[in-house]
């Protein structure tokens, strides 16, 4: 078919002024669309060699165009993309076979001043009689990857602001409820004391009132602990069916975020891992927990690991671990599970009896044991969800 200069890319639709066999009026378009499309755009040809480079495009890489042309577009990729590029057109050209063309990807670009950012490529493709070009629209993520490591950011604080401000309420409400059973301790014991320094009949006797008054308040302040421990999960379970590997990914992001954050964390979940009945939100301040205590536990020492496990045990639970290669469970481990149990110089110790209360409340049990070779693992078990329920 015979092309009549209005059957061209516009369409029959094209203004008649508009002769598409014009090479004139064809290089005024094409410069008119590198001058104003708004994504940097790039044409290469089948070698590889930039043949256009829009002015957005300039703008990005802090480029002239005239800097690029005829150089191999390899010249704007990182050097782990850079020697596979042209091996890349090469095998589209044999093959057909299409990696990115017409799909588009997340890559990394190199600048001028040698910065490395983050752009979303899309590749369009032309056949020119035998020869092929292909244009590339690029558009920076970098502001968009910084609003959402931001956003990853304000939700860990936040979370971590609410875990501090429970642990801080309890605390503040503990010291509240502690302080007048404790008051009296001291008031009873300084009383015998006094007495027992002119021992008599009369006076042994109301020091032995005084301790037994002392011992009362003091199982009264054991009750008030227990109570305080017993509210943190009180009716703030509420279970669901929930999958774990999208909880793990959370709790391994929120744990990263902390300012310590030292160790490589692996996770080996079963692929075919069942639901599990849970109340997520709880059940991730376990993890974050475990994870955070794990890297806290190693320090900065390099070849550091972090390894979250998760299998099923039986028909009807499935056990998580947090395995690390720190230094393994300090020798007092009969008590790693009771409040106030700290060998940090500010840890406060509610952390494992948190995890412990909120894994019971699930109907599940947390242990501790030394890893092989060296180092600790804490695994808690959750009860599957019902068959009928799964996913
Ligand atoms: P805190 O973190 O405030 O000390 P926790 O209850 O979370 O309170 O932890 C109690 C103690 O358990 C820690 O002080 C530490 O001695 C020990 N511990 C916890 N996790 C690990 C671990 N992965 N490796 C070694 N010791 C650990």
């Amino acid at each position: 078919m015979t092309q009549s200069p209005t059957d061209d890319a516009f369409g029959t639709n094209s203004p008649a002024y508009f002769d598409a066999s014009d090479a004139g009026a064809l290089q005024t378009l094409l410069s008119t669309i590198l001058a104003s499309v708004p994504d940097a755009m790039i044409v290469i040809d089948e070698s590889g060699r930039i043949v256009a480079f829009s002015a957005a495009a300039e703008a990005m890489f802090g480029y002239q165009a005239e800097d690029v042309r005829g150089k191999n577009v390899s010249c704007l990729m990182t050097d782990a993309d850079r020697p596979h590029h042209d091996e890349y057109i090469g095998t589209y050209l044999k093959t057909g076979r299409r990696r990115i063309i017409g799909i588009g990807r997340v890559v990394k670009a190199r600048l001028a001043d040698n910065r490395e950012i983050p752009v979303d490529l899309k590749i369009g493709e032309a056949k020119i009689g035998e020869h092929r070009l292909f244009t590339g629209y690029i558009r920076d993520l970098s502001e968009q990857q910084r609003a959402e490591h931001r956003l990853r950011e304000m939700q860990a604080e936040l979370t971590n602001f609410s875990r501090l401000s429970v642990v801080g309420t309890m605390a503040s409400a503990m010291a509240h409820e502690l302080n007048q059973p404790l008051t009296a301790v001291a008031n009873y014991l300084e009383a015998s004391r006094d007495l027992l320094q002119t021992p008599d009949e009369n006076s042994v006797a109301m020091a032995q009132d005084a301790l037994d008054g002392a011992a009362k308040q003091s199982v009264r302040a054991g009750r008030i602990i227990r109570r305080l421990r017993d509210y943190v999960s009180r009716g703030e379970i509420s279970t669901r069916v929930v999958s774990l590997p999208p909880l793990v990914a959370d709790a391994v992001m929120l744990a990263q975020s902390g300012p310590k954050a030292h160790a490589r964390i692996i996770k080996a979940l079963d692929p075919n891992l069942p639901d599990v009945m849970a109340d997520p939100v709880q059940i991730q301040q376990v993890l974050v927990n475990l994870i955070r205590n794990a890297d806290e536990a190693i320090g900065p020492r390099p070849n550091t690991a972090i390894e979250i496990r998760i299998h099923s045990r039986t028909d009807a639970e499935i056990v998580v671990e947090v395995a690390d290669n720190g230094p393994g469970l300090p020798a007092d481990r009969e008590h790693l599970f009771r409040p106030f149990s700290s060998t940090k110089e500010m840890g406060m110790g509610f952390g494992l009896a948190i995890c412990q209360t909120i894994v019971e409340a699930h109907g599940g049990e947390i242990w501790a044991r030394e890893n092989s070779p060296h180092g600790a693992v804490f695994g808690f078990t959750l009860p599957l969800a019902p068959p009928n329920t799964q996913t």
